[in-house]
């Protein structure tokens, strides 16, 4: 086992279930996922910033958005190196790179190699782990 990475936000379970929305913690928490082309996010674009819905860190662009037909948010960068954890998930019979916000450690997708722009990366996140900032 990895050792676990300690955070710069840390609050108890308490705290988050106080904080979030039930979905919100399901996913951000819970390493949930939401229904597909259910979440709020998915057939959005407009011009802002998406932030962390756990701890407010900036995490994506609407310039890095793109519209992947897979049922959920999708973007080709993070906005800044570093906003971004890496963690190896093999749940569900699967090898996949879990993303997770490197402030809060909340869960936001995975990222995959399929992405169609220049930089080849396709983060599949969920709407819930976000929150859209004009
Ligand atoms: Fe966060």
């Amino acid at each position: 086992m990895k050792e676990k990475r300690q955070y710069t936000v840390v609050k108890s379970e308490d705290e988050w279930k106080t904080l979030l929305t039930d979905e919100q913690y399901r996913v951000l928490r819970k390493k949930g996922t939401e229904r597909p082309f259910t979440g709020e996010y998915d057939h959005f674009f407009e011009d802002g910033v998406y932030v962390c819905a756990g701890c407010g860190q900036q995490l994506f662009t609407s310039t890095s958005k793109f519209d992947s037909g897979c049922g959920w948010p999708a973007f080709d960068r993070e906005i800044e190196k570093g906003t971004i954890d890496y963690e190896t998930d093999q749940g569900f019979g699967m090898v996949r790179t879990e993303i997770l916000c490197s402030k809060c450690g909340g869960h936001l997708g995975h990222v995959f190699d399929d992405g169609p722009t220049e930089t080849g990366n396709r983060f599949c996140v969920n709407s819930a782990s976000l929150k859209f900032k004009q």
